[in-house]
């Protein structure tokens, strides 16, 4: 017995995706030129798959800010804010963002992941029930179960379902005994692009008090007047107990914040272990996402932009006759009919110089297939004509492509 031999499975379907090309899950870029453009080899590709939505990477002011905090705090912060210490750019980017948002309480982490796994896994306790969409992200996951709480899941986007199991679970009195019940979603959906109906569920969680918690990784500076996410933008941010979200898309850096209207959020970075037990975000992380923030407050027309290259893609590509999973936005995801048909597109694409994200199970939901695009403000009008003229001879390519992929699965 080896001990790779439980990964069998999962080699023998990387060494089927291989022989279409380039590793769609290890490509490596050889420069990044901008937030649109990158090269590999003597290949310009347009970046279509980057999460880099308001398109900051590049924004001089967030570089400036990333290099100065470096040469005046050091490459990295080398250990935890409990053990030893906090910057003063953590701290000043948590007052930005709570007041940013109205809220009481703010906490970042060194990534968004850590961001759900510490929160979710502290918050809900032995006594409490957590409540998650079917479809969420890996880290809510995860959060979950290391959480001593018991989970359970409803239905996508579904606040009935939820409204159900919530009733299901409550004593006569409305309450889960002894404890309290903690619902998680997410803003906009990663893979779909499709968004939680966050009003709906804002009324199920007071009908039943419980707590609601809304990832807005995808959301946060894409949505609302201020760029506070889709709670904003339906006019429920003062509503919802707690908002996460990763400064690795909209705010150009690597890291993560959950904001809370309760001030006893606060305690909980002492018994929150993914925050107590790791090195801190680093002072050029903190510093970008600090001049990120600026950017999301002061630059709406960013928003603009990004809706309007959302609008563009999602039209061109339904006119071009393409199933999209969700409505026009910065995420706009193409189904195709099995992961060796997408593979072999993405590649083709790749060629052709456009970069979009292959997804394929179990990362997806419902087991589907997706060449994803994520929008980017940065995109121009031009770029999106690029994509779309990519796709439109891509489905050109269509029996070209299709006895490709019959070869490579009649040699696996
Ligand atoms: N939440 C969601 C919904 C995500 O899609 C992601 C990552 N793409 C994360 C959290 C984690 O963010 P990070 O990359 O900062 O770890």
């Amino acid at each position: 017995m080896d001990i790779f031999d439980k990964f069998s499975t999962l080699q023998s379907r990387t060494d089927l995706v291989n022989r279409l090309g380039v590793d769609p899950f290890g490509v490596k870029f050889d420069d990044i030129t901008n937030a649109t453009r990158g090269r590999i080899g003597n290949r310009s590709i347009v970046l279509a798959g980057t999460n880099n939505y308001l398109g900051l990477t590049f924004d001089p002011d967030c570089m400036d800010a990333s290099i100065n905090a470096i040469k005046n705090y050091g490459t990295g912060t080398t250990g935890s804010r409990i053990a030893n210490g906090s910057y003063t750019g953590h701290v000043d980017l948590e007052d930005a963002l709570a007041k940013h948002a109205g809220m009481a309480s703010a906490i970042i982490f060194s990534t968004g992941y850590q961001t759900n796994l510490a929160a979710i896994a502290t918050l809900a306790g032995p006594k409490d029930v957590l409540f998650i969409d079917a479809d969420s992200h890996a880290c809510i996951i995860d959060g979950c179960r290391l959480s001593a709480a018991p989970t359970i899941r409803f239905r996508h986007n579904s606040p009935s379902d939820l409204d159900k199991r919530l009733t299901r679970h409550n004593n006569s009195e409305g309450k889960i005994d002894g404890g309290i019940a903690l619902v998680v979603i997410e803003g906009l959906y990663s893979m779909f692009g499709d968004r939680a109906p966050i009003a709906e569920f804002v009324d199920v969680c007071k009908k039943h008090g419980a707590y609601l918690y809304i990832d807005e990784a995808h959301s946060f500076g894409v949505f609302g007047s201020t760029g506070c996410g889709l709670a904003e933008e339906e006019g429920v941010l003062d509503q919802v107990d707690f908002i996460s979200g990763t400064f690795s898309k909209s705010l150009a850096s690597i890291g993560g914040f959950c904001l809370s209207k309760h001030k006893g959020f606060e305690i909980t970075r002492k018994a929150m272990r993914a925050y107590m037990f790791t090195a801190s975000p680093t002072p050029s992380n903190v510093a970008a996402a600090r001049a990120a923030l600026d950017k999301i407050a002061e630059k709406p027309e960013l928003r603009d932009n990004l809706r309007d290259r959302g609008l563009q893609l999602h039209k061109g590509l339904t006119e071009l006759g393409f199933d999209l999973c969700g409505p026009p936005g910065p995420i706009i995801a193409v189904r195709r009919p099995n992961e060796v048909v997408a593979a072999t597109e993405w590649n083709w694409l790749l060629e052709e110089g456009v970069y979009v994200n292959l997804a394929v199970p179990p990362g997806t939901p419902q087991s589907s297939s997706l060449l994803r695009i994520s929008l980017s403000a940065a995109h121009t009008k031009d770029d999106i004509n690029i994509i779309l003229k990519a796709f439109k001879d891509m489905q050109g390519q269509g029996e070209a492509l299709m006895a490709k992929v019959q070869a490579v699965m009649a040699t696996g």
